[in-house]
């Protein structure tokens, strides 16, 4: 069997992890795990799960790390998982980083990705970000009168997600530099890292990351 190829997408909140996942995943036939849409979800089923983080999402504040590691782990048994992971919102703090190590062992992370994007974008980016309740389709700024509150996709309800409002995502962003920025220099001393300019039109993204996946020969 071929080596499995796990990467990871880091980056501020609003960086669009979510929308290169969603096309890197597919271009390399490896499953989107992110563990915001895993929590997400849990709360919308009003499940045990939902209920203990309903509050801690809607601040924009972290899950404990053991909650989150859990959660990746049981998704890693899953058979779609056995050819590789496309991470998104994990790892996020170093203890989640350490716990992945032991989560995969010798066949690792390939390489971490960090869509580097500057606050002022990326605070503009999620305040006027909307997203459909029902099938989690985003749109920005420009296509929302377009679709006046309607999911283009699916016909579901579109709204701003609870914290993207501004005081959760100040919370966020300071969570981000003082929890996740140090994955940086995680990764970076491991020779794992690559990073995008992640300013630039969502194609051109891609075909910067998919270019630096193909000149390290993971695919
Ligand atoms: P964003 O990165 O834009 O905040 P996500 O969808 O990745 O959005 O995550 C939404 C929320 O889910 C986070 O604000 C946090 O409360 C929780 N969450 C997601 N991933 C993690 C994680 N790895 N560790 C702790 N909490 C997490």
């Amino acid at each position: 069997m071929s080596p499995r190829l796990n990467l990871i997408v880091l980056g501020k909140q609003g960086a669009g992890k979510g929308t290169q996942s969603t096309v890197l995943s597919e271009k390399y036939g490896i499953p989107h795990v992110s563990t915001g849409d895993i929590l997400r979800t849990a709360v919308k089923a009003g499940n045990e799960l939902g209920m203990k983080v309903a509050s801690i999402l809607e601040a924009g504040d972290l899950v404990s790390d053991d909650i989150v590691n859990q959660l990746v782990e049981e998704r890693f048994q899953q058979a779609d998982a056995q050819r590789g992971v496309l991470l998104d919102g994990f790892p996020r703090t170093i203890g989640q980083a350490e716990a992945l190590e032991g989560m995969l062992g010798e066949d690792g992370i390939k390489l971490c990705i960090n869509l580097d994007v500057p606050i002022d974008l990326v605070t503009q980016r999620l305040s006027s970000r909307r997203v459909c309740q029902e099938c989690g389709t985003t749109y920005k700024d420009a296509d929302i009168e377009a679709i006046s509150g309607t999911c283009s996709n699916c016909g579901g309800d579109v709204i701003q997600r609870t914290d993207d409002y501004p005081e959760a995502i100040r919370t966020r962003l300071m969570n981000y530099e003082r929890d996740t920025e140090p994955l940086l220099s995680f990764y970076g001393s491991r020779g794992l890292l690559v990073s995008v300019d992640g300013d630039q039109g969502p194609d051109e993204v891609t075909d910067e990351i998919m270019k630096a996946v193909h000149e390290r020969g993971l695919a």
